[in-house]
């Protein structure tokens, strides 16, 4: 059975608490354009391409509604889109593949609310919605989870009994969908086949690191949730579980929740910024001192990513801060100088795609994150290979 839109573009969504994110890709993946629905159920906007519009978006299904039918006066309703394509956060223990929403497949990220319940009910409500709005369109969706379901068994269990394991109390790692287009889109990029032993560093207002051997994630910084690892923008990243319960005891569940998640991290260590750029601005102490934790646990986490690989062949960094600062780059990089990485000023200061003179022993990249184009391009595979629809 054919529809309409089978030559046309895909419709990539990024649903979160308060906002969605959405991007158009043709089925070459170039980008068409890319909007925002933000503020949802407050001061909300619609922002599409470079125009605003503004909104009453008091439910994700108003905002869904309402960049449906803006993408519509833009030229691209939905009876003429290929498909809508989904970044689920948590694909938990058993959605480790890119896939088409079927009632199965549904239930599973349904199942998953609990590993995730401040992402996986946003990306559902999204799915839903658009399942109503637009019953013909076929629908997909990618795990960021999902890039690092080969990582052994050693590297994802807690040392706990097993059956809090069995529970699904285990690490599980994210950033994944960064990860797995850094992969794709390496050798065309740099003109190099993808180095055996890469240090992936993504590093934004969420930050991790990542093991890549051969291609496959084999370890990674983040844990059960994203909050464990690098020091982040409002994440506080690993700390001691005893301390934890302490802060549980003294303050409550919520309260130490919202402290270690949202209040944390270069936020709390510089009390009031979470934004990088703005903290390297200021020269305070408290400022330096965030940046300095930042980038000494970067090169600290490193260390054990390496240890994974038994050695590295090329660091690549990613992500906002990864991508634009090379102060923070010279930094971490200055702290990893023993794995033979090296640093051209020049390049580095140029945001280069090499960063390394040719010298290095070990290479040095920027490889920008492209989470919504991998996105589009799971989905196309998927439609190649003859999902239904
Ligand atoms: P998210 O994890 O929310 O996707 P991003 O990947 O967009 O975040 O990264 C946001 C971070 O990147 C912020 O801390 C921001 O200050 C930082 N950043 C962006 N541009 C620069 C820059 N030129 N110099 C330093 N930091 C930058």
């Amino acid at each position: 059975m054919s529809r309409p839109g089978q030559q046309g573009p895909i419709l990539v969504l990024n649903a979160g608490s308060s906002s969605i994110k959405f991007a158009l890709f043709d089925t070459m993946l170039s980008p068409i354009l890319s909007g925002m629905a933000d503020g949802i159920g407050g001061a909300s906007q619609l922002r599409i391409a470079d125009t605003d519009f503004p909104q009453n978006l008091p439910t994700h299904e108003a905002a869904l509604s309402a960049i449906l039918t803006g993408l519509g006066q833009l030229g691209f309703q939905a009876s003429t889109l290929r498909a809508a394509a989904h970044r689920v956060v948590h694909g938990g223990k058993n959605l480790t593949q890119p896939s088409q929403i079927t009632p199965t497949i549904r239930q599973r990220i349904q199942a998953n609310i609990p590993l995730a319940p401040l992402h996986n009910p946003h990306n559902l409500a999204a799915i839903d919605t658009l399942a109503k709005l637009a019953p013909d369109l076929p629908q997909f969706a990618s795990f960021d989870t999902a890039f690092h379901a080969t990582n052994p068994d050693v590297a994802t269990h807690y040392a706990v009994p097993q059956q809090i394991t069995d529970r699904g109390i285990r690490r599980y790692g994210f950033h994944g969908l960064s990860y797995a287009s850094l992969v794709d889109l390496f050798p065309d990029l740099t003109s190099t086949p993808l180095p055996a032993r890469v240090l992936a560093l993504h590093l934004g207002n969420g930050a991790s690191l990542c093991a890549i051997k051969d291609g496959r994630s084999v370890a990674t910084t983040m844990g059960y949730s994203p909050l464990e690892g690098l020091t982040m923008g409002t994440r506080a990243g690993s700390l001691d579980a005893n301390a934890v319960l302490r802060l549980v005891e003294e303050d409550g569940l919520d309260v130490t929740r919202d402290l270690l998640n949202s209040k944390s991290g270069l936020l709390g260590l510089s009390n009031g910024t979470s934004d990088m750029r703005a903290l390297l601005a200021q020269g305070t102490a408290q400022a330096d001192f965030a940046i300095e934790h930042f980038c000494y646990w970067a090169a600290r986490h490193a260390g054990s990513m390496i240890a994974a690989m038994q050695g590295v062949d090329a660091l690549v960094f990613t992500g906002g801060i990864g991508e634009n600062s090379p102060e923070i780059r010279r930094r971490i990089v200055a702290n990893l100088g023993w794995t033979g990485a090296g640093m051209d000023r020049a390049y580095n200061q140029s945001n280069a795609l090499r960063l390394s003179p040719q010298t290095s022993r070990t290479p040095v990249w920027i490889v920008p994150a492209q989470e919504e184009r991998k996105i589009a391009a799971d989905a196309l595979t998927l439609l190649a290979q003859g999902a239904r629809f």
